[in-house]
């Protein structure tokens, strides 16, 4: 438990034998699941979603216990699954109907494409967001008509098996969300091996062991992988705006979310005034260990994370930077507490200047203007989530385009893109491929079928035209079909 440094609870360790098992029965279930009406499946997913509102209280002081993270934060977790349920069951029966397609001739090609679900698909989650990351994920995939074979991380397990004990009192059958917690490799490794699709979020260096992995048995990896995420303030912001927003992007939950914000560049002209205001607000922050909405910000996860963060930040001033604000471990409020912290100065070849922090520490950087802003951001290996602060949002979308990010958020720091599920989540270089939310989040875990039924007449040759009478026919109906427009 991060805010007091004390053990939990104690779990059983799966091994390989029983994800194996637990596959085979996550198999047998899914056939009956699979074979119920898309309408039945969309039905669940509203009664969970009602459930977890109906019982975000429990929820928030687990998420707490195991993650050390403020109740608000937590509950971004509780809403975002309740939009996620809503979601996927309002669109699941329209996208996973038939869908009529253009044949190959009109009229005499009649052609649907539809989708089977992919049968197992296996889940492998991080402890940051531990409800999101996990039951999030787990959504689009149960309601395609999947079986879900699930590894949370092991210091985060308690979120994930009370999320699906929530599902099951809202008409999940139990077999179909099975739940393996053990070792990170060993029972990741076994997870690949044994499911049909693999949706995996954590850092970019598992990332590439489990694409490997599931490369070489030939299904998909979504792989949402980490980020080095940059924001950028015009001239024009808002900066009272931008100075919240920086606060939220930074910040919430401790920084050690994939989105955070961890570079802001500032227009010269208005990056005294914003670092004033950025520092003033930082320096209030309530630092609290408590199962209520009391503190802003709270723990590190554990000591590894800790660890990190301090070091980051020792490198930083060793290599000349200051610190504008925070920059300090707080032992006095908990064992894993760090201040938020604010960053100015930090040159290239500090290590936080192009690595992934994951905790609250956040660098600010002096920009001429867009130019410089836009070569900056892209300056990265990662690519992920971006923001772009100004009055002028034509320009800033403009701006957004020339961003290499997976998502652009136009004056919010990260939860407008987050939110918008019906728009895909995602990054690019060593971000991962990974994609999520969307209709294709939901097709992602089926696979497609092509049925084309041809009436009247063939499309090859036959008794009455071959040969050049066969490529002359072929010929004209080609030069017809680009006349009328056809696609
Ligand atoms: P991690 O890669 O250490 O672990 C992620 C999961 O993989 C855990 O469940 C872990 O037990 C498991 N795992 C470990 N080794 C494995 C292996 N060899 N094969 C299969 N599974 C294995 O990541 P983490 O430290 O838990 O999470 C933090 C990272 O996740 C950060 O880099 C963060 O940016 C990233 N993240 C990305 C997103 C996104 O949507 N892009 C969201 C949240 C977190």
């Amino acid at each position: 438990m991060p805010f007091t440094g004390e053990v939990l609870v104690q779990l059983p360790a799966a091994g390989e034998e029983n994800v194996v098992e637990a596959a085979a029965e996550a198999r047998i279930a899914q056939r009956t699941w699979a074979a119920r009406p898309v309408a039945e499946r969309a039905a669940v997913l509203m009664r969970w979603h009602d459930a977890v509102l109906r019982r975000a209280d429990e929820l928030l002081d687990v998420i707490q216990a195991e993650t050390g993270k403020a109740r608000a934060h937590a509950f971004e977790e509780v809403a975002d699954v309740a939009n996620v349920c809503r979601y996927y069951a309002r669109v699941a029966g329209r996208a996973l109907a038939p869908q009529r397609r253009s044949g190959a001739f009109p009229v005499i090609t009649k052609t649907i494409e539809q989708h089977h679900p992919l049968g197992l698909v296996g889940l492998i989650s991080p402890w940051n967001y531990p409800l999101t990351l996990g039951a999030g994920d787990a959504v689009p995939a149960l309601v395609a008509g999947n079986a879900v074979l699930h590894k949370p991380d092991t210091h985060t397990a308690l979120t994930t098996l009370l999320a699906r004990d929530l599902a099951i009192e809202a008409g999940l059958p139990p077999a179909v969300w099975q739940v393996v917690v053990g070792d990170g490799a060993a029972v990741g490794s076994a997870v690949v091996d044994t499911v049909d699709h693999v949706v995996f979020t954590g850092s970019t260096a598992t990332g590439r062991l489990v694409g490997e992995r599931a490369g070489r048995r030939l299904i998909r990896a979504e792989l949402e992988l980490g980020g080095k995420n940059a924001m950028i303030v015009r001239a024009d912001a808002k900066i009272g705006a931008a100075v919240a927003g920086a606060v939220r992007g930074a910040f919430n939950s401790t920084g050690q979310l994939c989105l955070s914000v961890e570079r802001i560049y500032l227009h010269e002209s208005i990056a005294d005034e914003f670092e004033r205001r950025l520092v003033s607000a930082v320096r209030e922050f309530r630092l609290g260990a408590g199962f209520d909405y009391r503190a802003d910000v709270g723990s590190l996860a554990g000591p590894a994370q800790l660890a990190k963060v301090r070091g980051h930040v020792e490198d930083a001033v060793a290599q000349g930077a200051r610190v504008l604000a925070g920059g300090r471990a707080r032992p006095d409020i908990g064992p894993y507490f760090y201040e938020p912290t604010v960053l100015t100065g930090v040159p290239p070849h500090a290590t936080c200047y192009a690595e992934e922090t994951f905790g609250p520490v956040v660098s600010l950087y002096r920009v001429s203007g867009d130019e410089e802003a836009v070569a900056a951001v892209n300056d990265s290996r990662y690519g992920l989530n971006a923001s772009v602060w100004s009055r002028d949002r034509s320009r800033a979308v403009g701006l957004a385009g020339r961003l290499h990010t997976g998502m652009v958020n136009i004056n919010e720091a990260y939860a407008s893109a987050w939110g918008s599920v019906d728009a895909r989540m995602g990054g690019v270089k060593d971000s991962g491929p990974g994609r999520r939310h969307g209709i294709d989040g939901l097709l992602d875990t089926t696979w497609s079928q092509t049925v084309a039924t041809q009436r009247l007449w063939p499309i090859g040759e036959h008794r009455t035209l071959r040969g050049r009478r066969f490529q002359a026919g072929m010929t004209t109906a080609l030069r017809m079909l680009k006349r009328v427009g056809r696609t």
